[in-house]
C-alpha cells in the first residue's frame, strides 16, 4: 500500500504510455485522486492505453463530461440510511460503511462521491450502527462495505467481528472487499484464522472484472480463505472496453471457478456522475448475456442485476 501510485505522471512514465495522456488524467485525479498499488500495475501491460486493468483506474478526460441521468448518488445510498454508517434496504441484511478508503480507486466506483466523513460507521460511530442491528431481529446477515472493509486493521476488525457476534440475531457475516484480488499479501493466516473462528457463517465477495487479475498470489490467498471455511462470490461490474466482450466474461467466469470463487452477480453500471463512457447499454449487456449463458454451465453465470433507488432488492435484467 505504501508503494501504491497517486501520481498520474509516475504511473504514466512507470508504463511506457504516451504523455499526452497526461494533462487530462491530473485533471480527472483532482476530483477523484488517482491510486493503485505496483502490485496491480505490475499485472498491466506496459505501453497499452487499452490495458483493461489499467482503463479501471487512470483518470481520464471523459469523467469530467456531465451526462444527464448520470448523478452524484445514483442507488440513493443516503436516502436508507437509517443510522450512521448503516445502510438498510433489502429485508435481513443490512451493509455497514465501515471506513472510505480503499486499496485502489475504481473510476467507476458508485460511491466516488459519497460523503464518507459524515456516513461512515468507523471510530466511536460504530456504536450507532451496532445498535441499530442489536435493535432490529429481521436482520440476519451483516455486510460489510465501505470503501473495503479489509482497509481496516486487524485489532480493530476482531473488535467489531466481536462486537457483531454478540448480536444474537445475526447469522452471517458478509465482507464486501477487493483486498484478496489488489493486494493478496492482506489475506494473512492471522485474518483468516480470526475469521473462522467466528460462529457466524462467513462470505468474502471479491470484485474482479477481469481474469488478468488473477494472479497466483491471488488464488493462493483465495485458497487461504477457503480453507478457513470462507465461502467465496465474485462481483463485477460489466464496463465498456474492459469486460463487455463474450471470451472475456467466459474466461473471468472459468478462472474464478479455478480460484474457488463462484461468479455471484454482473452488475450493470450504476449511473453515477462521471463515469458514463463505461455504460454499456442494456440492449447490449443482454445480448452478451444470451451468449454467455450458452456458453457457460448454470453454477458459472453471474446474475445479470442493475440497482434502482427504493427497490426491495437488486433487480435482474430480463431477457
Ligand atoms: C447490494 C446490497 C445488498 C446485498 O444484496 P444481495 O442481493 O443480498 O447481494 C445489501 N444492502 C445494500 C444496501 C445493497 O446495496
Ligand atoms: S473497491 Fe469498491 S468502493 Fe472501492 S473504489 Fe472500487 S468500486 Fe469503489
Amino acid at each position: 500500500m505504501a508503494n501504491a501510485f497517486t501520481s498520474p505522471e509516475e504511473l504514466i512514465d512507470y508504463l511506457e504510455l504516451d504523455r499526452s495522456l497526461l494533462p487530462a488524467a491530473r485533471a480527472a485525479a483532482l476530483r477523484f485522486g488517482l491510486r493503485v498499488p505496483r502490485g496491480f500495475v505490475d499485472r498491466m501491460q506496459r505501453g497499452n492505453p487499452q490495458d483493461p486493468l489499467l482503463l479501471q483506474v487512470l483518470p481520464m478526460g471523459a469523467e469530467l463530461e456531465l451526462r444527464p441521468g448520470f448523478v452524484q448518488d445514483p442507488v440513493g445510498d443516503l436516502a436508507a440510511t437509517p443510522a450512521a454508517g448503516v445502510v438498510h434496504k433489502y429485508h435481513g441484511r443490512a451493509l455497514l460503511i465501515t471506513t472510505g478508503a480503499c486499496a485502489l480507486h475504481c473510476r467507476y466506483c458508485f460511491r466516488r462521491h459519497f460523503p464518507y466523513q459524515e456516513a461512515s460507521a468507523h471510530l466511536d460511530r460504530w456504536q450507532a450502527a451496532l445498535d441499530y442491528l442489536g435493535r432490529d431481529a429481521s436482520i440476519k446477515e451483516v455486510i460489510l462495505s465501505g470503501g473495503d472493509p479489509m482497509m481496516i486493521a486487524d485489532s480493530r476488525l476482531a473488535e467489531l467481528f466481536r462486537a457483531l457476534e454478540a448480536i444474537p440475531h445475526l447469522t452471517r457475516l458478509r465482507i464486501h472487499t477487493r483486498m484478496p484480488i489488489i493486494v493478496p499479501q492482506r489475506i494473512t493466516e492471522e485474518i483468516v484464522e480470526e475469521l473462522s473462528r467466528l460462529r457466524l457463517k462467513t462470505v468474502v465477495v471479491v470484485h474482479c472484472n477481469h481474469a488478468r487479475e488473477l494472479t497466483q498470489q491471488v488464488c493462493q490467498a483465495l485458497k487461504r480463505l477457503e480453507e478457513g471455511g470462507v465461502r467465496l462470490l465474485n462481483q463485477s461490474v460489466l464496463l465498456k472496453g474492459i469486460n463487455d466482450e463474450l471470451e472475456v466474461q467466459v474466461q473471468l467466469c472459468e478462472v474464478l471457478f479455478d480460484a474457488q470463487v463462484l461468479p455471484y452477480y454482473l452488475h450493470l453500471l450504476d449511473p453515477v456522475q462521471g463515469a458514463a463512457h463505461f455504460n454499456v447499454s442494456q440492449k447490449e449487456a443482454r445480448l452478451l448475456y444470451r451468449q454467455l449463458q450458452q456458453r457457460l454451465p448454470g453454477y458459472l453465470l453471474p446474475k445479470l442485476v442493475y440497482e434502482k433507488a427504493g427497490e426491495a432488492s437488486k433487480i435482474p435484467v430480463t431477457l
